[in-house]
């Protein structure tokens, strides 16, 4: 088996724990809706007509993907580096253990001191088998200068010395209770150890202003979360950053590989190779990025209840996709122009499909497209039913984005827009009295400005239209600002102010006049 295969456990799902009522009222005929009892959550699948999102699993299916070459198998048997490939396998396993073992302080010290352990080992393996390159010690002797030079990489070097020569790590466990009632990193936050954490009101108390508060209490979310922290790396969370260093060491295995001219071992997520993301994931595997939201706690201060938030991976289904094709009127071989490589025109392209399928079905799913350059490599469909859960979707999206590499996005959603109002500067654009609905798909890229196409929905009677497509270009999109963080790219100070003087928010159904 190829060392670096990771089992599809981070499938994507959608759960809402909270919100049956409005995704029934939305009456989605293509939804189904699955209560779970014992859970109280909701499994929101696509099937059997998810048509709108078939078609365009149809569409991205059909563009070339990376091929693995290599079978897992066939890498094994024939890679000269199988030795390495193996122990580094092992710390992926035992790195999935510490997971495995967070709330269980016995198994976490064992599992997370071991990982760091073997991560070392891979190394010395790699040395050992010096003999098998034509000029091993001016290439290692560069890798080593590199890996000393980052402070995590040398914490890892001295941990693993003192984990085999005096004792154990000193791993403190704490809770980080946060507020989220925006799309940036800014909600109040408190980090106390786990026995001293009594109740997260002292952070509610400490919000100012009454607009904001009113706000918080409306929208916001409240997330607990357990980290363990090491006395002399306090700025890290420890499963992390032994996934971090877990990505350098990949790296560095991956170039021992190009050295001896072999291709190095391809990243597998179930069947899925998912090796292209790699660069962004900094080596690591898909399943080490976003880890802590696995074991967060998300509360909606609204009610109290319990927030579960997944999306879902769409699974293919040609025959579907062959009939959705037929309702719409569609070609799926004829809708992303294969030879433009400006995203823009897989915008102007998606646009364009999206008005077909809406003008047949009156409605328009919310689907987020990754892409890398033009090209669609893949989509999900965002159930969003309150407000603040956009928050959090759309951090997950941003988690996303690291995972597969992208560098472009393109949600197509409808969305509500109104006026601004000062005296009521928290109000959402779907609540105003005087708002209108569009039909609207938002580009946003690594390096360029973002583009989003729209058209004004008429509803009348039981009949729907749609007005010209008109194009902005620049817009504050503020629910991208996760997305913006995870590329490393500044968030506009534009988008900053309009925060508060109001701007189309339109990553959902659900458009505001400011989305604080
Ligand atoms: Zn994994
Ligand atoms: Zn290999």
């Amino acid at each position: 088996m190829d060392a670096l295969a990771c089992l599809p456990h981070r499938g994507w799902r959608v759960v809402s724990r909270h919100s049956q009522k409005r995704a029934s009222m939305r009456g989605c005929s293509r939804l189904w809706i699955q209560s779970t009892a014992a859970r109280q959550s909701l499994t929101i699948d696509t099937s059997p007509s998810g048509q709108q999102v078939l078609l365009f699993t149809e569409f991205i299916r059909g563009t070339p993907m990376r091929g693995s070459e290599m079978t897992e198998g066939k890498h094994e048997n024939r890679c000269p580096l199988s030795a390495v490939d193996r122990r580094l396998g092992d710390v992926h396993r035992h790195w999935h253990e510490a997971e495995r073992g967070y709330f269980d302080p016995e198994s976490f010290r064992i599992s997370i001191q071991t990982t760091i352990q073997t991560l070392r080992t891979v190394t010395f393996i790699l040395q050992n088998n010096k003999r098998l390159f034509t000029d091993f010690d001016p290439w290692y002797e560069s890798w080593q200068d590199r890996l000393r030079a980052e402070p995590l990489m040398r914490w890892m070097v001295d941990a693993r010395n003192k984990i085999e020569k005096q004792g154990d790590l000193e791993a403190h466990s704490f809770v980080r209770a946060e507020i989220m009632a925006s799309y940036y990193e800014e909600g109040p936050r408190m980090e106390v150890p786990a026995e001293l954490f009594q109740s997260p009101a002292e952070l509610i108390n400490g919000i100012s202003t009454e607009a904001l508060r009113k706000h918080v209490f409306k929208d916001g979310i409240l997330r607990i979360q357990r980290r363990w922290v090491e006395n002399s790396l306090p700025d890290y969370e420890l499963l992390d950053a032994v996934g971090i260093a877990y990505g350098k060491v990949a790296e560095l295995v991956a170039d021992a590989h190009r050295q001896l001219g072999l291709e190095p071992p391809s990243t597998m997520v179930g069947d899925i190779d998912r090796t292209e993301g790699e660069g962004s994931r900094g080596g690591r595997l898909p399943c080490m990025i976003g880890h802590g939201d696995a074991r967060s706690h998300d509360v909606w201060i609204a009610t109290g209840q319990p927030m579960a938030i997944e999306s879902r991976a769409i699974k293919f289904d040609r025959e579907s996709a062959e009939q959705a094709a037929t309702k719409y009127g569609l070609d799926p071989k004829g809708i992303f122009p294969s030879t433009d490589p400006a995203p823009e025109a897989t915008l102007n392209g998606l646009f364009a499909t999206a008005r077909k399928m809406f003008s047949v079905d009156g409605h328009h799913d919310t689907i987020a497209f990754l892409l890398k350059g033009a090209r669609p490599v893949n989509l999900r469909q965002l159930a969003l039913q309150e407000h603040g859960e956009k928050y959090l979707v759309m951090r997950m999206l941003a988690n996303e984005v690291i995972k597969y590499g992208a560098d472009g996005v393109i949600i197509l959603s409808e969305i509500w827009s109104a006026r601004y109002d000062s005296s009521n500067p928290y109000r959402r654009a779907a609540d105003a009295p005087e708002r209108e609905e569009f039909l609207s798909a938002i580009l946003v890229t690594k390096t360029g400005i973002p583009v989003q196409q729209l058209a004004l929905i008429m509803r009348d009677g039981d009949g729907v239209t749609l007005g010209e497509t008109q194009t902005l270009r620049d817009q504050p999109q503020i629910a991208f600002a996760p997305i913006y963080a995870a590329w490393g790219r500044a968030i506009p100070n534009a988008w900053f102010e309009a925060t508060t003087m109001g701007a189309r928010d339109a990553s959902s159904g659900e458009g505001t006049t400011t989305s604080v």
